[in-house]
């Protein structure tokens, strides 16, 4: 996956604690690019997104189809 650029962050803040965004915590979602203020905040982020995403799809699709 290509490192998304610091340019394109949408957000100037952390969400979990208000510090600037680093560009080091930079991920994507939805198509946006989203920043931290460190790579464990971002991983935090990723990690709900990956679990609730995945919870959603199979809402959605119970028999697993794509
Ligand atoms: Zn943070």
């Amino acid at each position: 996956m290509n490192r998304p650029a610091g340019k394109d962050v949408i957000n100037a803040t952390c969400p979990w604690s208000g510090k600037p965004v680093s560009a080091a915590a930079l991920t994507r979602y939805r198509g946006h690019v989203v920043g931290f203020c460190s790579p464990g905040c971002r991983d935090r982020f990723e990690a709900a997104t990956q679990l609730f995403d995945a919870q959603i799809r199979a809402l959605a699709d119970p028999a697993g189809r794509e």
